[in-house]
C-alpha cells in the first residue's frame, strides 16, 4: 500500500508549496521508490481550462488533454513523469460526482452531506491514483484556514488510520516573515498557522518555512518548541538562484532522511547523478554568453502565464550552455522594430485578438531579417496569416477567430469545432500524433518521423489554403494524418523559421530538453557567432 504525504500551506499563498512538494518528489525518487503526486484545487471550476491566466497562471496540458493547475508542470519537470486527469482533483469535480451519484439514487434514504459523502470522495481519489506508488504526495492548494479547503483538509486528516500509524505524514509550508523596521523575523504566524492546523486535527510532522532570512538554529528551535516537533524537522526553504536547486538544499538540512524515518523507509537506491550534473550547470551560468531572446505575446507583465514555456527555454539554455536574457515584446504597445535586434524570437500562444497585428508584424520582421522564429500554436496561425498576407499577397487573410468574414480564412474552425457550445474542456486537448516530412527542418530538430504534442486550441490551419502556400515555399511539415491537420509548418529560405500547432513547452524536462527549444537557441548562438566574426 501507498504511504502518503500531505503538504499544506500556512500564513499566505504563493509561498511556493508546488516546488516544496515536487522537490520532496524529485529526493524520494531518488531513493528509488516510485512516487505519484497530486494537485488538490480548493475552487469550484471542474478544471482550470475556463480560467484566465490572470487567476492562476499558465493552464498546464496532461498527454491525455486534461487542463490543469500550472503545479503539474512542476511535478512533470522535477519527477520526469506524465501526469494524467486523476493528478490534479478540484472541488468542482468531487462535488459534481456526488451529485450524479446522488441523482442516480446511489445514495438512497441519505441525507448528503459534506462528510461523509464529500471527503469519501475525496479520499477514494487518493486511493485511486496512488495504486501501485511507493508514496503518494498530495499537495492541498490555498491556505489553512480558508473555508474551501476544509473538505480536503479533513480527507487528509482521516486518512491517517491510528495516532502512530506511519502510513501518512504531514508537511506544513509556512511563512517567517522578516520585519525590516526591528531587524527580527516573525514566528508568530506559524504558530498561528499550525495552531489552526490542529484545530482540524492534524498535527504536522516536518514544518518547511519560507523568509527572506536565514533562520538561526535558536529560532529553529523555537519554532520546533511550538509546534511540537523534533529542531530537524524544522526545514529552511530560502529563495534560491534556481527552483532546480530546492531538492539539493533539502537534502543538505536531511529532509528525505526525516520523511524516510517518520515513513518507515529505506533507501532503496539513491540515484541523483543526473540532476547533480544539471544543477551544477546551473551554478556555472553566470560564465556562459548570453543571448537575446524576444517573445512577442501579450500576457508580458504575468510570469506565470508562460510558466511552462520559460521553464523550457531554461532547460535548453543550460543544456546549450548559454544564458538567455528574456525580452518580452508587449505586441499592443512596443515598438515591434525591436525584433531585429534579437538573436530569435518566439511567438507563443494566446487566446483573443489583442496584440495579434503586433504579432503577425513581429513575424514579418523574423522572416524577412532571418532572426530565428519559433511560433507556438497562436504563433504558428500567426505565422500562416502573416504569409498569406505579405508573401502569396492575400491581403485580407486572417483567422476566423478574429475575423469571422474574412475573404480568405487560412486559419479556421475544422467541422468537428463548429457545433460547439460549451465552453469547458471542449478544444482540441492533449497529445496528438504528428507524422514528419522526410528531408526538412522538422525531421533535423526531432530525428524522428512521428512524434506526439500537446495540444490547447480550437482553430486549426485551414486546408483549402495548403496548395496555394507550398507552391510558393511554406513547407507543412508535420501533419496529423488521422485528421488531415496541419501541425507543423517551415520556410526552408530563411536559416531557422519553424512554427507548431501544439504547445512543446509542455512536454520540456530539465534532464531532456525539449528539441525545438533546442535548436532555436542553438540557432540563435550560431547566428551570435556569425555576427561576430
Ligand atoms: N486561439 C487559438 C485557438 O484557439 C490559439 C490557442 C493557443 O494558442 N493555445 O485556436
Amino acid at each position: 500500500m501507498s504511504k502518503y504525504i500531505f503538504i499544506t500551506g500556512g500564513v499566505v499563498s504563493s509561498l511556493g508549496k508546488g516546488i516544496t512538494s515536487a522537490s520532496i518528489g524529485r529526493l524520494l525518487k531518488s531513493h528509488g521508490f516510485s512516487v505519484n503526486i497530486v494537485k488538490c484545487d480548493p475552487y469550484i471550476n471542474v478544471d482550470a481550462g475556463t480560467m484566465s491566466p490572470y487567476q492562476h497562471g499558465e493552464v498546464f496540458v496532461s498527454d491525455d488533454g486534461a487542463e490543469t493547475d500550472l503545479d503539474l508542470g512542476y511535478y512533470e519537470r522535477f519527477l520526469d513523469i506524465s501526469c494524467s486527469r486523476g493528478n490534479n482533483i478540484t472541488a468542482g469535480q468531487i462535488y459534481q460526482s456526488v451529485i450524479e451519484k446522488e441523482r442516480k439514487g446511489l445514495y438512497l434514504g441519505q441525507t448528503v452531506q459534506v462528510i461523509p459523502h464529500i471527503t469519501d470522495e475525496i479520499k477514494n481519489r487518493f486511493t485511486e491514483i496512488s495504486r501501485g506508488f511507493d508514496i503518494t504526495i498530495i499537495e492541498i492548494g490555498g491556505t489553512v484556514g480558508d473555508i474551501e479547503s476544509l473538505p480536503f483538509l479533513e480527507a487528509a486528516r482521516q486518512m491517517k488510520t491510528g495516532k502512530n500509524s506511519s502510513d501518512s505524514l504531514y508537511i506544513h509550508v509556512t511563512l517567517v516573515p522578516y520585519l525590516n523596521s526591528s531587524d527580527e523575523l516573525k514566528t508568530k504566524p506559524t504558530q498561528h498557522s499550525v495552531n489552526k492546523l490542529r484545530e482540524i486535527g492534524i498535527d504536522p510532522d516536518i514544518i518547511v518555512t519560507r523568509s527572506e532570512k536565514k533562520i538561526s538554529d535558536e529560532m529553529k528551535k523555537k519554532i520546533a518548541l511550538f509546534c511540537s516537533v523534533v529542531s530537524e524537522a524544522v526545514i529552511e526553504a530560502p529563495d534560491a538562484k534556481s527552483i532546480y536547486l530546492v531538492p539539493d538544499i533539502f537534502k543538505k538540512q536531511g529532509l528525505d532522511e526525516q520523511i524516510m524515518m517518520l515513513l518507515r523507509l529505506r533507501t532503496k537506491k539513491w540515484d541523483f547523478e543526473e540532476w547533480n550534473e544539471f544543477t551544477e550547470n546551473i551554478k556555472k551560468q553566470d560564465s556562459f554568453p548570453e543571448i537575446r531572446l524576444g517573445i512577442a505575446g501579450k500576457y508580458t507583465k504575468l510570469k506565470d502565464a508562460y510558466k511552462s514555456l520559460n521553464e523550457a527555454i531554461f532547460h535548453s539554455a543550460i543544456a546549450n550552455r548559454i544564458k538567455v536574457k528574456t525580452e518580452y515584446i508587449d505586441t499592443e504597445t512596443d515598438d515591434i522594430s525591436k525584433v531585429k535586434e534579437m538573436d530569435a524570437l518566439i511567438v507563443p500562444g494566446g487566446f483573443g485578438d489583442r496584440g495579434i497585428e503586433g504579432k503577425i508584424e513581429a513575424i514579418r520582421q523574423a522572416r524577412e531579417k532571418g532572426v530565428p522564429f519559433l511560433g507556438i500554436c497562436l504563433g504558428m496561425q500567426c505565422a500562416a496569416i502573416e504569409f498569406a498576407r505579405n508573401v502569396a499577397k492575400l491581403k485580407d487573410a486572417h483567422s476566423d477567430e478574429f475575423k469571422p468574414k474574412c475573404k480568405d480564412p487560412v486559419v479556421s474552425l475544422m467541422p468537428g469545432q463548429k457545433n460547439i457550445s460549451n465552453k469547458g474542456a471542449t478544444m482540441r486537448l492533449g497529445a496528438y500524433d504528428c507524422q514528419i516530412k522526410k528531408n526538412t527542418l522538422a525531421e533535423k530538430i526531432y530525428k524522428k518521423n512521428t512524434i506526439k504534442e500537446r495540444h490547447r486550441h480550437r482553430y486549426e490551419f485551414n486546408n483549402e489554403y495548403r496548395k496555394l502556400l507550398s507552391s510558393i515555399g511554406l513547407v507543412f511539415s508535420g501533419i496529423n494524418k488521422k485528421h488531415d491537420l496541419v501541425e507543423i509548418i517551415e520556410y526552408p529560405k530563411h536559416p531557422f523559421f519553424i512554427a507548431v500547432q501544439f504547445h512543446p513547452e509542455f512536454r520540456s524536462r530539465p534532464l531532456s530538453p525539449h528539441p525545438l527549444f533546442y535548436s532555436l537557441l542553438k540557432a540563435a548562438k550560431e547566428k551570435k557567432n556569425e555576427a561576430k566574426l
